[in-house]
């Protein structure tokens, strides 16, 4: 029994939201607020030709106005709430839910959506040179709350996406189950779907661009040492999908799972990229577009890269199209009962199976399921602690459960192949 607020109504919280439909027990009130009420509206009104249970509502906020989300907040009187916005709204949430007394759980660490801003221009500065990497979102922001979460008896969830989300898990979960000693961890994220289009991107195409066009970076023995963009590549030969390219990335659980498994002595990220895509991406790199910095045009101000969002495929309007699989994991090597022992966690999820139950292609999926697994366990208190938490520092178990129940099964095999 719980009441819940979900922000934002973009591909992850559609998926997010139909899954906490499928979970009435838990969820059995549910408000959907977003800066476009009319998508919130819609997803109401199909949910509720569909017969669901729960009793649902919608509101507009603008997510960066903390006035508004308090105002939100305390007229509807929510347990929790689902942060699936952007990471530019983490900290205005963040601060809302602290000053209304309600748990928070989200999906991406913050990153500002002005990058030009001096403020932060000087905290991300002395960052970069201390930790040796140079991406535009890390847990510092956000971890910074601990304190003020553990004093208000509130719980704080970050990233409980697939990834980061559901890979720390698998990391927690290897841990307690198959390991002593874990030597390396290497993320893989396969998409190894195909959506017809020349270019597209996955999910949130500003966020999605400027992750991938980022410097590389992996963790050795505790320290970041960073790359040039897709200068790391390896083929990997994928379960169901086959063999396809991938890049290191640097990505976010790196950094979590860092500090949180310290005796881990490598962790790397690795992503698939068809050749065109590069093409595409290197080329808009290239002429300016994806530029985060304001242009004048034509007597108007606009930011490169969010003109190009508006001239890209909606995320949420690929899943009639795509076809083929997913296959998302960990790939960790170490010792047990003192013998070598290797072992891939994945999960493999194909378009056109996750179109077809929730209208929804397989990366909002493997985003919308965690996000929704994550929030019910803090709002049952089986993941409830004060302070602020990424999914890696909980136990594994009902998450692992959840994941078999609500759509995304796992394998572990205890043979894979490794990545050089
Ligand atoms: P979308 O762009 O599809 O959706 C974002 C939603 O947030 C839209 O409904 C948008 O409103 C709303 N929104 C944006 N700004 C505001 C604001 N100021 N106030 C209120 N609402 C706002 O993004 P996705 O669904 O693809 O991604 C959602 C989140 O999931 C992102 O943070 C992304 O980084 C994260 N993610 C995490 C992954 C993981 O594995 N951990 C993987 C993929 C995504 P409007 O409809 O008006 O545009």
């Amino acid at each position: 029994m719980s009441r819940l607020l979900v922000i934002g109504c973009g591909g992850v919280a559609q998926v997010a939201i139909q899954k906490c439909c499928q979970n009435s027990g838990t969820f059995t009130e549910l408000m959907i607020a977003s800066r476009t009420e009319q998508k919130c509206i819609a997803l109401k009104e199909k949910l509720e030709a569909a017969g669901t249970p729960v009793k649902l509502s919608t509101a507009r906020v603008d997510a960066d106005d903390v006035e508004e989300l308090e105002a939100l907040i305390r007229a509807y009187k929510p347990d929790a709430v689902l942060n699936v916005a952007l990471p530019y709204q983490d900290l205005t949430i963040m601060d809302a839910c602290l000053e209304c007394g309600v748990d928070y759980i989200d999906t991406a660490n913050y990153e500002p959506e002005d990058t030009d801003d001096p403020e932060w221009r000087a905290v991300y500065e002395k960052r970069c040179a201390e930790k040796g990497f140079s991406a535009y979102f890390d847990y510092s922001w956000q971890w910074a709350y601990h304190e003020k979460f553990k004093q208000a008896g509130l719980t704080a969830l970050l990233g409980t996406g697939f990834d980061p989300g559901v890979t720390s898990v698998f990391t927690a979960y290897a841990a307690k189950h198959y390991f002593d000693e874990i030597d390396t961890i290497d993320i893989l994220d396969c998409n190894g779907g195909d959506h017809g289009y020349p270019f597209a991107t996955n999910f949130n195409p500003e966020i999605n661009l400027r992750e991938v066009s980022a410097p590389g970076s992996y963790m050795e023995n505790g320290k970041w040492i960073e790359t040039a963009p897709m200068e790391i590549k390896r083929v990997y030969n994928f379960p169901e999908v086959g063999e396809k390219d991938m890049y290191l990335l640097h990505h976010e659980e790196i950094e979590a799972l860092g500090r949180n498994f310290p005796g881990v002595k490598r962790i790397r990220f690795f992503m698939t990229f068809g050749q065109s895509y590069l093409t595409h991406m290197k080329c808009l790199e290239n002429v300016g577009m994806l530029s985060t910095s304001p242009v004048k045009f034509q007597g108007q101000e606009i930011v490169p890269i969010q003109f190009l969002k508006a001239l890209l495929p909606d995320p949420a309007s690929l899943g009639p199209r795509t076809v083929g699989k997913t296959n998302i994991g960990c790939i960790f090597t170490g010792r047990k009962d003192g013998k070598e022992r290797k072992i891939y966690i994945y999960n493999v999820c194909d378009h056109q199976e996750c179109y077809r139950e929730l209208g929804s292609q397989a990366i909002s999926y493997t985003t919308g399921v965690p996000a929704m697994i994550g929030t019910a366990l803090v709002v049952n208190g089986i993941w409830k602690k004060p302070g602020v938490f990424t999914t890696d520092e909980f136990d594994p178990d009902p998450y692992m459960d959840m994941l078999n129940q609500y759509g995304l099964p796992w394998v572990v095999d205890e043979d894979p192949q490794l990545v050089d």
